[in-house]
């Protein structure tokens, strides 16, 4: 049985498997984090947010201190997700589901 999560993300939780809402490409086992199925771009945030000012303090994100990281669908593209994180920072982990308990709605009915 397959479930959408966000608006980019389904879950299969009998195959226990993240998939693209798009495309339905696999994106790693429910478990893992599916952003290590993606591709990843690690963006300067002055690509996105131009200084405002170029002085000292520019009134934007500095690219010494965070990186616009986005997860692509390896399958069709689709932006799945963006984060900002400090350079270096891990990848977050940011969605854990139960997924025996997701299940359960479905036990019942029968
Ligand atoms: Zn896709």
């Amino acid at each position: 049985m397959k479930m959408q999560i966000t608006e980019n993300l389904d879950v299969d939780v009998d195959a226990r498997v993240w998939s693209c809402h798009h495309c339905g490409a696999a994106l790693g086992a429910a478990e893992a984090n599916y952003k290590e199925s993606c591709l990843v771009a690690a963006r300067d945030p002055e690509e996105i947010w131009q200084p405002h000012v170029r002085e000292e303090v520019t009134f934007s994100y500095h690219r010494d201190w965070c990186r616009i990281v986005e997860f692509y669908c390896p399958g069709c593209g689709w932006l799945i997700e963006v984060e900002v994180l400090p350079p270096g920072h891990p990848i977050t982990h940011d969605i854990e589901l139960d997924l025996d308990g997701l299940r359960e709605p479905q036990k019942g009915a029968h």
